[in-house]
């Protein structure tokens, strides 16, 4: 093994992500070194890429992105156990403190001192990634690299899908990128009756309906009113999953929810937005914000519906080798592409 390795980083804090030389990570005793083969770019690599606010608050400069990921094995630390040299394996790559209450509680996900990689800590756009052995996640033989590269995203789409019991039930899913359509094929595969996703983008529709068998709907052209009485339910979807962060997602969802229903919410609003708050009391809906993955019980169910059928493959639009990164970004930071994988093994 050479004791360089090829990276995108952020090194300047001005737009743009550069491909540089850096040392191959040294691990610990609790660490691996993994061997990249595939990455998915993230919308948050683009914010990170675009040099928002958000980024200028969050990312170090300079620091190596990513943080969707497969690979294998190559190196195990001293004291590692349960992991062998040449495991497939995609991971968490959110860092755990194991200290504060609900990390003790077991529910790790909602550790207060979470630490990402690709956005606080070196990231995965690299030919190499050190990796706490506690955050590896083996792959199965079912469950190839390209798929192993998008985990991360398929879980917050599985994590936002199953906060509510949807079998039988009518879900409205706001919101087109790919986490959506994932989330939307999720609730399919777990038994949902209608699978209504909303979007204003066209080719996001139309990626959907061809990654899963859902009900697109334009809302800039049709009424969701007129969606329910088409479909022929009685009152108005059972359960939202709002994916887009669109206020007037939001408030689509919430007239078109009947009595009771529940909202999971992962889409992100940009600043504080106006809710209509007494509509939401006065239907008795419950809001359940959603935040990660939890570790480790969303990728368990994750890889488990994965050998079982479930099939989000068509949301990768993009397929590059990593030295044409920068049309990879384009591609996504012109709104219309699934997801994005880069080979690092070319
Ligand atoms: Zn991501």
């Amino acid at each position: 093994m050479t004791n360089e390795m090829k990276v995108l980083a952020k090194s300047r804090p001005e737009p743009g992500l550069w491909m540089e030389t850096r040392p191959v990570p040294q691990i610990g005793p609790d660490d691996v070194l993994i061997r990249i083969r595939k990455t998915g770019i993230c919308g948050t690599d683009v914010h990170i890429w675009n040099w928002d606010d958000w980024a200028q608050r969050t990312v170090p400069v300079p620091l190596v992105t990513g943080h969707e990921f497969a690979g294998e094995i190559v190196e195990l630390g001293r004291d590692v156990e349960g992991l062998v040299l040449g495991q497939r394996c995609s991971g968490e790559g959110h860092l755990i403190g194991k200290t504060s209450r609900q990390s003790r509680a077991g529910k790790f996900h909602l550790d207060p001192a979470t630490r990402g990689i690709g956005v606080n800590e070196p990231g995965a756009f690299a030919e190499y990634l050190r990796l706490p052995a506690f955050n590896v996640v083996p792959l199965p033989d079912e469950v190839d690299d390209e798929i192993g590269a998008i985990l991360d995203p398929l879980g917050n789409a599985v994590h936002t899908a199953l906060s509510f019991d949807l079998v039988g039930e009518d879900v409205l899913v706001t919101g087109a990128g790919p986490i959506g359509i994932m989330a939307a094929a999720v609730a399919r595969h777990v038994g949902a009756r209608n699978v209504v996703i909303t979007d204003i983008n066209a080719d996001r529709l139309a990626l959907a309906a061809k990654v899963a068998d859902v009900v697109p709907v334009n809302v800039a052209e049709e009424d969701l009113r007129a969606v329910i009485s088409r479909l022929k339910m009685k009152e108005g979807f059972d359960v939202g999953l709002e994916m887009s962060g669109n206020q007037r997602a939001l408030d689509q969802m919430v007239e078109a929810l009947v009595m009771g229903g529940r909202i999971a919410l992962l889409g992100i609003p940009p600043g504080k937005s106006p809710v209509d708050w007494s509509r939401i009391v006065f239907k008795a809906i419950t809001l359940k914000g959603v935040y990660g993955r939890e570790i480790f019980e969303t990728w368990y169910k994750m890889i488990a519906m994965l050998q079982n059928g479930l099939n989000v493959r068509d949301v990768i639009t993009h397929r590059l080798p990593v030295d044409r990164f920068e049309e990879g970004f384009a591609a996504m930071r012109g709104g219309s592409s699934g997801k994005v994988v880069l080979d690092w093994t070319s």
